[in-house]
């Protein structure tokens, strides 16, 4: 697995033109040899030559933490004393065009442009996000892994088995998290809980708002999931409940967002381009009249990082091939009222886009 994708990506280098590939903290590293640096000062970097060995620049007392598969990646641990920024020079060597993981600090760019005064850096993303954004079957497997894990979390959720009224959004959250750890993720990503007014903002940070009898309810949650000795992989689902019945100007916009995103979803085969799935989405809530409540773009893809390619919004005109996931997430939000967002995570096989996620799509009245 590991071999095949650093063949695929020293190609993606050679079409590119690209000498060198440097890769730190981020999610480059671990898909690519399934290790993820420590976000620490001490610099992590796999320098990948487009023609030679890749070696694995690691701070000397990390080393007990790399799974170490001599036949992909040399290893070379630094002790305390040494300047790993002369170590990745030499492995660059005479190499001319660098690009360099887009999530790598720039404490580390700036010493690397400083002592290699004649590379040029460009960002990696370039070479391996479209690698990325094509699953192989085990990449999909996590993430259908994760999908259901996320589910059964939401179908908790719909019955009524996580309490909502009289609970603050941040003790929800909370819950939400443990039970995304408790359902075989290894991290929480976030989970947003929003109640009445503050379903209207998107990213709402979930605060000491008690939750009150007759309000939407709107919970968005993700974590990672490890996949065996490889990368984790990222779930990512939103659901809205009414704590009781939703009030028939609830039901009309829920229909409305409801249709929308059955739409995008189903938009989604191979050769369709991802602004169309985002005009499939956009069309019907435009349609109803709710177009300028509906602000952002209908989806990001999904993997190793929550957001990736290919996003799912006018102006991309990236085509859907098999293997990309993405999300379909549309959103109707009313200011100072209520809000919904329906989100699914889908991936685009030969037979048609699969939904990764299954839990009951309508809106859901609870009555805890
Ligand atoms: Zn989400
Ligand atoms: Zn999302």
């Amino acid at each position: 697995m590991h071999q095949d994708r650093l063949d695929r990506v020293r190609a993606a280098m050679g079409s590119a033109g690209i000498d060198v590939c440097l890769l730190s903290v981020g999610p480059d590293l671990p898909w690519l040899i399934g290790y993820e640096a420590m976000p620490l000062e001490r610099l992590t970097m796999l320098v990948v030559p487009v023609d030679r060995e890749p070696t694995l620049v690691v701070p000397q007392l990390e080393v007990p933490r790399v799974v170490h598969h001599p036949e992909v990646f040399a290893l070379r641990g630094w002790g305390e004393t040494a300047d790993p920024i002369d170590i990745v020079a030499d492995l660059v060597g005479s190499a001319r065009r660098a690009a360099i993981g887009n999530r790598t600090w720039a404490q580390f760019l700036v010493a690397l442009q400083r002592r290699l005064p004649d590379v040029g850096f460009s960002e990696a993303s370039a070479v391996i996000g479209p690698l990325r954004a094509v699953k192989d079957p085990a990449e999909l497997s996590v993430l259908r892994a994760a999908g259901a894990a996320v589910d059964r979390i939401a179908a908790e959720l719909q019955s009524g088995g996580i309490p909502l009224i009289g609970r603050t959004e941040a003790e929800v959250s909370a819950e939400l998290g443990r039970r995304i750890l408790a359902e075989g993720h290894h991290r929480v990503n976030f989970a947003i809980v929003a109640a009445g007014e503050n379903a209207a903002s998107p990213h709402h940070e979930p605060g000491g708002r008690v939750i009150r009898a007759g309000e939407v309810v709107l919970c968005d949650f993700g974590g990672t999931m490890h996949a065996e000795g490889g990368a984790g992989y990222c779930s990512d689902i939103t659901r809205c409940v009414v704590t009781g019945e939703p009030t028939p100007e609830m039901r009309g916009v829920y229909d409305v967002l409801f249709d929308a995103q059955r739409a995008a979803v189903a938009a989604g085969s191979v050769g369709t381009t991802c602004e169309a799935v985002d005009a499939a989405a956009r069309r019907p809530i435009t349609e109803a009249g709710y177009g300028e409540f509906f602000m952002h773009r209908t989806g990001h893809g999904i993997g190793v990082e929550e957001h990736e390619d290919p996003y799912i919004v006018l102006g991309n005109t990236h085509r859907l091939e098999v293997g990309n996931v993405y999300s379909v997430e549309p959103g109707i939000y009313l200011p100072g009222r209520f809000g919904f967002r329906l989100e699914d995570i889908v991936a685009t096989t030969a037979s048609g886009p699969e939904s990764l996620n299954h839990a009951d799509h309508t809106l859901v009245a609870v009555d805890a």
